[in-house]
């Protein structure tokens, strides 16, 4: 595994009494693809969202660049790097997708590096291009997660947490969607990858994590989690 760039410790999480997270320890390497996969309220989006600073950790620590990110908000630990692309595809959905695009980079200065950044988004995603004016409401659903997932790398980030890219789409967006993770993965990002769809996540996923009720049970490469029984059964349907 490449040198940790996020490091989970013994982190908890609460909604009032409910304990969602329950110290959990995870270790996100440099420029890896880690896929956290998991059934319904297992406390995937809590993990994301206490990582972000939207949530915060009631214990443990949240180790990035040599910061506990359990002490910063929510914007800080966008200007450091790290941004979630959100389950359900929350664009703005009565704003352009140029203009959906240029929020994603309201943390930063640096113009010159954010029209790149544009042009970098816009390569990923040509449809995005083909509908620069048009409003975020009136694209189809993958469209939408597109447009989600290039909104959040126009933070630049290092770190790119998304949440359940995949949710709704066809098989062939699917299967678009996950190439295009592999190709944000090639531009030096690393990703934590929270998805329901465990097979195409484990197959992407350089390594992975599965939580049950607030606890990791199982770490191992997407690889050698693809194969474990206990896997195939809970969550590839035993194929
Ligand atoms: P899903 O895939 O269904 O989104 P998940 O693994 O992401 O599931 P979470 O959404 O993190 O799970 O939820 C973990 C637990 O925390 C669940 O028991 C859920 O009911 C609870 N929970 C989540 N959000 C809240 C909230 N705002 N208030 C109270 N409890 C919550």
């Amino acid at each position: 595994m490449p040198k940790p760039i996020l490091e989970l410790k013994d982190v908890n999480t609460y909604y009032g009494m409910i304990h969602a997270v329950k110290g959990i320890n995870m270790e996100i390497g440099k420029g890896e693809i880690v896929a956290l996969i998991g059934s319904n309220g297992a406390g995937k989006s809590t993990t994301l969202n206490t990582i972000v600073g939207l949530l915060k950790p009631k214990k443990g620590q949240i180790i990035y660049d040599g910061n506990d990110l359990a002490h910063c908000s929510a914007a800080e630990i966008v200007k450091m790097g790290i941004c979630l692309s959100p389950e359900g595809r929350e664009v703005f959905p009565d704003l352009s997708v140029q203009d959906n695009l240029k929020l994603g980079a309201f943390t930063r200065k640096d113009k010159v590096k954010i029209a790149q950044d544009y042009e970098k988004v816009y390569s990923l995603f040509p449809r995005l291009f083909e509908r620069k004016t048009q409003v975020a409401k009136t694209l189809s659903g993958g469209e939408q997660q597109m447009l989600a997932i290039g909104r959040a790398l126009m933070s630049d980030p290092k770190v790119l947490l998304l949440d359940e890219p995949s949710l709704g789409l066809s098989p062939n967006l699917v299967m678009l969607i996950f190439d295009l993770i592999k190709d944000i993965k090639k531009l030096g990002v690393t990703i934590l990858l929270v998805e329901q769809n465990a097979k195409m996540a484990l197959k992407t996923a350089d390594r992975a994590y599965v939580l049950e009720t607030g606890r990791i049970t199982l770490e191992g490469t997407g690889k050698q989690l693809l194969t474990d029984d206990n896997v195939r059964k809970a969550y590839l349907g035993n194929i």
